[in-house]
């Protein structure tokens, strides 16, 4: 029997992440006489932060069973879906596919998506989009696992996944395998016990067709060939792209495309009744996502936004910029349209997103020496109990 798992995962920042949890996959079956193989497939190049990535595992009884599934460019019929950030449930999206994917759009019928989260189900359920056929959502406790760049800081998430996995989808691999495999691998006792906690612990929900967010996920038009013009023509962006009752502000010209909104763990909430105008976030920002408004304020447009955190280290006035976690967020809308229209609405809504952040609270681990282990007493507390 054939099994394959997919992990999709952060770029740069849980690519070690991701790599140790196929690779465990492997090593396990292997601890069964079947054979297997581990590889990634990256969205952008070099994996840029945040950016969806994903590595698959593959395991068979025999090598011609493995042959034959490999012979294809990437699983499409995944027994287990694993997001290793709850924020990917909104769908994945790298510029070289075409638009947004479903997050269990490669899980198989009556496959699992698997996902560490502090949300419960139904609070994850509400991003995840429907699929036609039923599914089930797990969750294992725990926030997303940011290693840092290049540096893996270890909180045992890819034992605790691999335990999970082995409880949710035996027949890819059991739990003595894995036990086995991480005493090889890892000659460490805590991590075996992580694995086993892990595997008692996950919690799976079938979900139903009609269950999930009912939208479409975001999709562009292919060219047809007789639209295509001859030879290698890549055509320009312009320079400013108009915005219908936005006279007098400017919206930078943007690739129709490719839009991030799946690059995001993180998105900036702006307080314009504070905002001095002074154009350092306009200025500072990486990917020229400001649009500016006919009053002179500045709106980080969430199609453009890959969540950096750039404008909040800059802007000058105190909490005039706050980074909240991107789990708190139902749309891509403009918050300055949402200002204009009724500024009470807006305040109040301001107001809520920046309780959220007091408890979600999230980083990618590396804004100050110390944060990421800050962060992760939440996962060794749910491991150690
Ligand atoms: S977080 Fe701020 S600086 Fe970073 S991309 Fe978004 S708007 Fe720009
Ligand atoms: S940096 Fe802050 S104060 Fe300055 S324009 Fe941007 S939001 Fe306003």
């Amino acid at each position: 029997m054939t099994g394959s798992i997919e992990v999709v995962y952060r770029g740069i920042f849980q690519k070690t992440l991701g790599q140790r949890i196929t690779r465990g996959i492997v090593l396990a079956a292997v601890k069964e006489g079947r054979v297997g193989i581990s590889f990634g497939r990256y969205g952008d190049s070099p994996e840029r932060n945040g950016i969806p990535a994903k590595s698959f595992a593959v395991v068979a009884d025999n090598e011609e069973d493995l042959q034959t599934y490999l012979s294809r460019y990437e699983p499409t019929d995944n027994d287990v879906t694993v997001a290793v950030d709850d924020t990917l449930c909104k769908g994945v999206e790298s510029w070289a596919w075409y638009g947004l994917q479903p997050i269990n759009k490669l899980t198989r019928s009556g496959g699992v998506v698997l996902t560490t989260s502090m949300q419960s189900p139904e609070e994850l359920l509400e991003d995840c989009h429907r699929k036609d056929t039923e599914w089930s959502l797990a969750v294992l406790k725990g926030i997303a696992s940011f290693s840092g760049l290049w540096v893996y800081k270890d909180d045992h998430t890819d034992v605790r996944v691999l335990g999970a996995i082995a409880r949710l989808a035996p027949h890819v691999v059991k739990l003595e395998s894995v036990e086995a495999a991480i005493r090889d691998e890892w000659n460490d006792e805590l991590k075996v016990t992580s694995a086993r906690k892990a595997y008692e612990r996950v919690e799976a929900r079938k979900v139903r067709p009609d269950e999930g967010n009912p939208e479409r996920p975001y999709e562009f038009q292919l060219p047809k060939w007789w639209e295509m013009k001859e030879g290698l023509v890549i055509p320009g962006i312009p320079v400013q792209q108009d915005v219908e009752g936005w006279e007098g502000g400017y919206r930078p010209g943007r690739n129709p495309t490719f839009k991030k909104f799946a690059t995001r763990t993180m998105r900036p909430v702006v307080d314009f009744e504070i905002c001095t105008k002074c154009t350092l976030c306009w200025l500072q920002c990486p990917d020229s996502c400001f649009d500016v408004t006919p009053t002179g304020h500045y709106d980080a447009n969430m199609e453009a936004c890959c969540g950096c955190g750039v404008c909040e280290a800059v802007c000058p006035v105190e909490n005039c910029i706050t980074m909240v976690n991107e789990s708190a967020f139902g749309d891509n809308a403009s918050q300055f349209e949402m200002y204009e229209k009724d500024k009470d609405t807006y305040k109040s809504w301001l107001k809520g997103k920046i309780e959220d952040k007091a408890t979600t609270d999230r980083t990618h681990g590396f804004q100050l020496r110390g944060k990421y282990e800050e962060e992760v007493q939440e996962i060794i507390r749910e491991v150690t109990k």
